[in-house]
């Protein structure tokens, strides 16, 4: 990376909405000085959406801001306050090791939130240091661009700097700060703690704010506030299903990590997942499942009861007229989690008409993959390579029997042969973020101070759906091969992304 010690403009455009907010809802703060900041990751696409000049973020003043050392002129950054179900348990948090630097304007006029993740203590610190670690920061970038490659709606990943010094965890390791953007950080826990803690005009302009910012279209319409929840549920419902047609595995779904503009957030012990298994869970700590890859529909709405349950005040003045209004309206998670994740599914077999059997002949497929720990990704991946003769699956006579049906289906509709393959690479990715992959990456950077592999990584995870394209732009790396698809038919059983 080059970097200059001089300092060039970025192109910073700050404002500072969220401060306009009753107190209560935030602390002004100064992230705290850094050692040495040092890039280590830059966006460089990300930064040209943003009007950023990437020689500006490389010079010293650019890194002097991503380290917190240095705060652009015209904005005050803040702590968010916010509370949230922490596997099911209620409690006060907040921005804890995050400073809110501000709401940058993009040329085209978007509002987003620019956030230093690990940039020091803040009032809502509790025990905490307010720090964080290199490998954690870089897999939060890497997982991140991933699902903006796959088109998942998310957070994004603008920067990381290491801090030059040492933060203390189960061993000394290399603190870090990521530079995250978000459309912005309000989340279900953030009206929980207006709902507890504020009055109920502070949550009434918390929730005014949310629409303004997020649902202009239903500003000053008749039920602005119900309309709200079944924006945030339906956004949900969309999201949650697209999680589970690419087998993400979020790992925290605490209502704190829900955000009401429906973008995926916080990117802890999250993966994606290999062979087919509904119980699948990432985090060690989530010793019950609760966060178990079958079970994240189930808790997405769990958390918009949460929701509903700190927005019944504004919806109606009897209590029980809004329980029942919000209750109808999260009855719409089903209906729309259920329309997306079919219409996925059917897509991945590239089917695009209706017919009453799809649900059994997906749900048969899905099965056939359980009892035989069969990859998710890659059994999608050589239905549409015609490279199922080199999996497991190919002498197994139930799969036999499900691919003839799966044939005849597929004749049931005025779609060619090779106008089904596009269906299908459009929604089966060829490459995932592999976790074996993703901690070769972090294990070459934290360790050796190598990014290269971590370079190659994210060149593939951009265009994950791009089957032809694959050998091109991974094979560069000689230590570190991502095989090509063209490889993988040949080498099916082998894990190859
Ligand atoms: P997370 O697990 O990142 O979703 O964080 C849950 C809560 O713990 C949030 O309120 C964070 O701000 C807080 N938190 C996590 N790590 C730290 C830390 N090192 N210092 C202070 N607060 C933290
Ligand atoms: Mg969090």
């Amino acid at each position: 990376m080059n970097i200059t010690d001089e300092s060039i403009p970025v192109g910073w455009n700050f404002d500072n909405s969220y401060s306009r907010l009753p107190e209560k809802l935030f602390s002004h703060i100064e992230p705290k000085m850094v050692r040495s900041p040092r890039l280590v990751a830059l966006n460089a696409s990300l930064a040209v959406k943003l009007g950023l000049a990437k020689e500006g973020l490389q010079s010293a003043g650019g890194i002097a801001t991503l380290g917190g050392n240095e705060i652009p002129n015209k904005t005050k950054p803040i702590a968010q306050a916010y509370a949230g179900h922490q596997f099911g348990y209620f409690t006060m948090l907040g921005d804890g090791r995050a400073a809110l630097l501000g709401e940058h304007i993009t040329p085209s006029g978007e509002r987003l939130d620019i956030q230093l993740k690990g940039s020091g203590k803040t009032p809502y610190s509790r025990g905490g240091d307010g720090r964080a670690t290199l490998g954690p920061m870089l897999r939060e970038y890497i997982i991140s661009e991933a699902m903006h490659g796959l088109g998942i709606p998310t957070t994004r990943s603008l920067a990381v700097v290491t801090t030059g010094e040492i933060v203390n965890r189960e061993k000394p390791l290399p603190g870090a700060i990521l530079t995250r953007v978000a459309t912005s950080h309000i989340r279900v826990g953030t009206f929980q703690y207006a709902a507890k803690w504020g009055k109920l005009e502070e949550l009434r302009i918390l929730a005014d704010y949310t629409i303004k910012r997020h649902f202009p279209e239903i500003e000053g319409t008749e039920q602005p506030y119900l309309s709200m929840l079944q924006e945030v549920v339906e956004r949900q419902a969309n999201l949650i299903a697209k999680w589970q047609l690419v087998g993400f595995i979020h790992g925290v779904m605490n209502t704190d990590n829900m955000t009401i503009s429906g973008e995926t957030i916080d990117y802890g012990p999250c993966a994606f997942m290999d062979n087919y298994d509904p119980a699948t869970v990432f985090s060690s700590i989530d010793r019950e499942g609760r966060y178990a890859y079958e079970n994240q529909p189930r808790i997405g709405v769990w958390n918009l009861v949460a929701f509903g349950e700190a927005l019944l005040p504004l919806i109606h003045e009897n209590e029980n007229q809004a329980i029942e209004l919000v209750q109808q309206t999260l009855s719409r998670f089903s209906e729309v989690f259920q329309e997306t994740w079919m219409n996925g599914m059917r897509a991945k077999l590239g089917i695009i008409n209706k017919e009453d059997d799809d649900e059994s002949l997906i749900g048969d497929l899905l099965n056939i993959m359980e009892s035989y720990q069969a990859d998710y990704t890659n059994t999608f991946r050589a239905l549409t390579t015609n490279g199922i003769a080199n999996t497991g699956l190919a002498d197994k006579k139930e799969f036999t029997l499900w691919y003839q049906q799966w044939k005849e289906r597929l004749s049931r509709q005025d779609l060619s042969e090779q106008e089904i393959k596009v269906v299908m690479r459009k929604s089966n990715p060829a490459i995932i973020p592999r976790n074996h992959r993703v901690e070769e990456a972090l294990e070459a950077a934290v360790e050796k101070n190598d990014y290269s592999v971590m370079d190659s990584l994210l060149q593939a995870l951009s265009k994950p759906y791009a089957y032809n394209q694959i050998r091109k732009s991974t094979l560069n790396h000689q230590s570190h091969p991502i095989v090509s698809i063209e490889l993988f038919v040949v080498l099916d059983r082998i894990d190859l992304c």
